[in-house]
């Protein structure tokens, strides 16, 4: 094997990614630690010490496993590429076949059904011991099995085509390869974007139409008064994995949605309720969907023209520990160390998102009652176990959401104006 220099950045990127990290959790415990006596003033009257308590010892409990899981696959990251793994799953696979397609298909599939595999006692672990030492989960052993099981299915059945399209690809398109492949990538995550909430969700998921009359005549009063032209919202048998609560919204076009979790909707009211699904239109009022996928179609188009320069790049190949270079070890070694060498630039995005966040909650505010989103919020963050006092470092490069006093804070603002 020949090692170069960018074997060593490599391993510096590596390294520095894991100790900034390690660094960001050993902060959050702290924060969290630090208020562990006292509820924030703003939280006082409906959240109590022991609901606090639960939520900080929650928090540092997911920071360990995180701790563990992040060492853990940083190592697994060093054994694929400078130990030789890439390699001996190329040899093993060439020793089979002579197709390169097939070979190359070959390869990333069953690299990302190994990868799976290694991840499960950390999954097991969450659901089961983590997850129900605090009274969260309601998976059982079943469901368990045969979620990793329809996963693994679904993974096959998209990933072999897609990776053989990609790889065709590749191969027939000369030089330029790289936009003919992002065309594709592109088409078909919009293809999976329109199908997922009515054909791949409902593979782990019931959905129902509201059942609550005052609530659905609630909501479609909204719906008119916003001009949202959809009767897309449904509830969720999340009670069924978990009792965390959530709402989201998701699909394009016609099939668009929000999604209610049946565990959000048991501890809320009607107006609550309603303010939450205001904020989850907020988002598809100010075109959230679509400037969050035309910045990755951009940054997807920007990393695949890098990659169109690294796969003539003998030192890309040798400096990641792969000796025979080749079009599907070009987009492993791409695929999994980018992440190592770009993680930094996560508080961009999440920045961007909170913005988003800030403006659905200002519309939810603005068609329902900031009052009714705070009393929402809150309880959301009780339910949840979710932290109120996160330090600020460590949010910045891990939450997507604005953290519990900043956005509560801003809502308010509105309701003193
Ligand atoms: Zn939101």
């Amino acid at each position: 094997m020949n090692f170069n220099l960018f074997t060593l950045i490599f391993l510096l990127a590596i390294f520095s990614y894991l100790a900034t990290l390690l660094y960001l959790n050993s902060r959050q415990k702290s924060a969290v630690g630090r208020s562990f006596d006292h509820v924030p003033d703003e939280f006082s009257d409906n959240i109590s010490l022991e609901e606090h308590q639960k939520a900080a010892k929650y928090t540092q409990a997911k920071l360990r496993v995180s701790n563990y899981e992040i060492t853990f696959s940083s190592m697994i990251l060093l054994l694929w590429t400078l130990g030789g793994g890439i390699d001996w799953l190329d040899r093993l696979w060439r020793s089979q076949i002579d197709d390169n397609l097939y070979i190359g298909t070959g390869v990333l599939i069953s690299l990302t059904i190994i990868g799976s595999v290694i991840d499960l006692p950390f999954s097991i672990y969450r659901t089961f011991v983590l997850e129900a030492k605090f009274g969260f989960n309601k998976t059982d052993n079943k469901t368990f099995l045969t979620d990793f099981t329809k996963v693994l299915l679904i993974t096959i059945a998209i990933g072999l085509p897609l990776i053989y399209i990609i790889l065709y690809l590749m191969s027939v398109m000369g030089n330029n390869w790289w936009i003919y492949v992002w065309a594709f990538m592109t088409l078909f995550s919009l293809v999976m974007l329109w199908l997922y909430p009515t054909y791949i969700a409902p593979i782990f998921n019931k959905f129902k139409a509201l059942e609550n009359t005052t609530l659905k005549n609630k909501i479609d009063n909204l719906l008119q008064r916003t001009g949202f032209k959809s009767d897309g919202v449904f509830v969720m048998d999340g009670s069924k994995r978990s009792s965390h609560g959530n709402a989201y919204f998701t699909g394009i076009g016609k099939n668009k949605r929000i999604v209610f979790f049946d565990t959000l909707l048991k501890g809320m009211n009607d107006n609550e309720v309603e303010a939450i699904l205001a904020h989850e239109l907020g988002h598809f009022h100010h075109k959230h969907i679509r400037k969050r996928m035309f910045s990755s179609f951009t940054t997807s188009l920007v990393g695949l023209a890098l990659l169109g320069y690294l796969i003539d790049q003998a030192w890309f190949f040798n400096g990641l520990g792969v000796s025979v270079p080749s079009n599907h070890t070009a987009l492993l070694l791409f695929a999994l160390t980018l992440p190592v060498f770009i993680f930094f630039v996560s508080p961009i995005s999440n920045y961007l998102s909170r913005k988003h966040e800030f403006e659905a909650d200002a519309f939810a505010a603005k068609h329902t009652s900031p009052v009714d989103l705070v009393s929402s919020l809150v309880k959301l963050y009780r339910d949840n176990a979710a932290t109120l006092t996160p330090d600020p470092l460590y949010s910045s490069f891990h939450d997507s959401h604005p953290s519990a006093s900043i956005r509560i804070g801003q809502l308010n603002k509105i309701t003193d104006q």
